[in-house]
């Protein structure tokens, strides 16, 4: 009989909340805390909150799995209070299971791993760390669920997505990894506008795309149909070199950004009014900005929300990480993270930063679809998770079944097992992806 790690492991299993972290690392940890972050705070997205509503009992069973699996004596799952039929529905599941509902403002962006574990447990991570630092383990909603199949010999073979924005029926719904975009574009009736941009994973945090052959992953969270000409789209559509050029002549220092950062007012030395300094120079004069680049989350807010000139401080910052990376150097905080004691005045409440964003018109209800879309051809990524690309163990013209495996990790690699999704015969293979030609749909 195999252990929970082990059958985390088999099924694939990765952090459904965007980081696709393997799952079965996780579950070798012994923590104080174990957390379910339902916070889901990137506008316009509600797929875990369908989730919670309508698979409550296998979320539930899921985390008290995983909390008996870390040892942890305190199991909460965090929602927010304006999820109240999400709540009612996980709370009917827990007594008897040692959890307990951890309520959450509706602010952006209370699911960040450093805001959840500080809401749920008063502990700061040391800057730079990772929640077994201070004794916790976060797994996302769906990642629970992922959980309780995989105890059960489900693998993850389909993602839990939600469309919406600029299509005819919003929703949420089951659909088999690798389905192309376009596919779950016409399932929700197809866009309301003619031209348009897809925001992969939210638009504070995701990326910008115009192209419906990419495909779902185990971590994708949704899509955002956005109309070419809004401003969200026309932002973000350009060449990075813009972004900076705009932010070297116009930025005037004044700060804001840095002030609303979640980051520097949780206590961590980001500064990005500092990072955007580093855009006039080269050399040792920029690293000496852009190493107040490094704690950041790229949440977005900086840019999106703060700063009153619309530059780029978000991007200048990534920009920053990337040539702190290459440079080989970190952050070494020297003074305590101690929470600013502005935090909680300067919030961001959801709903102004919908408004902000000139998202109001597309904030609708994304309802649970029983239904899901039925790709003739699914495409999947051989690395879908934080770790190496797994070799792909399948020929082409061999026929494949659901859940069979495609490949799995070397030994003693970080990475995770990919499954086909669909019944079918195997069309190409290469080092990247495999295609499969779905025989249910022809
Ligand atoms: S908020 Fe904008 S203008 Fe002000 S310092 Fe930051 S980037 Fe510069
Ligand atoms: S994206 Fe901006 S606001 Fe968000 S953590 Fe980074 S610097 Fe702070």
């Amino acid at each position: 009989m195999s252990t929970l790690p082990e059958q985390i492991a088999e099924a694939g299993v990765v952090g459904a909340g965007g980081a696709g972290f393997p799952t079965h690392v996780k579950a070798g940890s012994t923590v104080d805390y174990f957390l379910v972050n339902g916070a889901e705070c990137e506008p316009l997205l509600h797929k875990d909150f369908e989730l919670m509503v309508h698979h409550a009992a296998e979320i539930v069973k899921g985390a008290a799995l995983m909390k008996n699996q870390v040892g942890a004596k305190t199991g909460l799952i965090c929602i927010k209070s304006k999820n109240q039929a999400a709540i009612e529905a996980v709370s009917s599941h827990l007594p008897g299971t040692g959890l307990a509902i951890f309520e959450l403002g509706d602010f952006y962006p209370s699911g960040d791993e450093y805001e959840i574990v500080y809401a749920a447990t008063g502990r700061l991570m040391p800057p730079g760390g990772i929640p077994l630092n201070v004794g916790c383990v976060v797994n996302n909603v769906e990642t629970v669920l992922n959980i309780w199949k995989a105890s059960q010999g489900d693998s993850v073979s389909e993602k839990f997505i939600c469309v919406t924005g600029a299509v005819k029926n919003p929703g949420s719904f089951w659909v088999p990894v690798g389905t192309p975009f376009a596919d779950l574009i016409r399932f929700c009736g197809g866009v309301t506008s003619e031209k348009y941009g897809i925001y992969v994973g939210g638009v504070m945090m995701g990326k910008l795309t115009f192209d419906t052959t990419e495909v779902v992953t185990k971590t994708t969270g949704g899509l955002i149909i956005l109309p070419e000409d809004h401003k969200l789209v026309q932002r973000k559509n350009q060449p990075e070199k813009n972004w900076h050029q705009i932010g070297k002549s116009a930025c005037d220092q004044c700060s804001y950004c840095t002030e609303f950062c979640p980051r520097y007012l949780l206590g961590y030395d980001v500064q990005p009014h500092k990072v955007m300094r580093s855009l006039g120079f080269t050399g040792q004069n920029n690293a000496m900005w852009n190493v107040y680049a490094d704690l950041c989350c790229s949440c977005g807010l900086c840019t999106l929300y703060s700063c009153p000139e619309d530059l780029f401080p978000k991007e200048a910052c990534d920009k920053g990480k990337r040539e702190n990376k290459a440079a080989g150097i970190k952050m070494d905080q020297k003074k305590p993270v101690e929470v600013h004691p502005f935090k909680d005045g300067r919030r961001v409440p959801l709903k102004k930063l919908i408004s902000r964003l000139g998202l109001t018109e597309f904030d609708v209800h994304t309802p649970y679809r029983d239904e899901k879309p039925a790709p003739k051809w699914v495409k999947i990524l051989l690395r879908q998770h934080v770790g190496d690309a797994v070799s792909p163990a399948v020929t082409e013209g061999q026929p494949i079944k659901k859940n069979d495996i495609l490949g799995r990790p070397e030994p003693g690699k970080l990475g995770s097992v990919i499954h086909s999704s669909v019944t079918g015969t195997i069309r190409e293979v290469n080092p990247a992806y495999v295609i499969i030609e779905n025989s249910e749909t022809r």
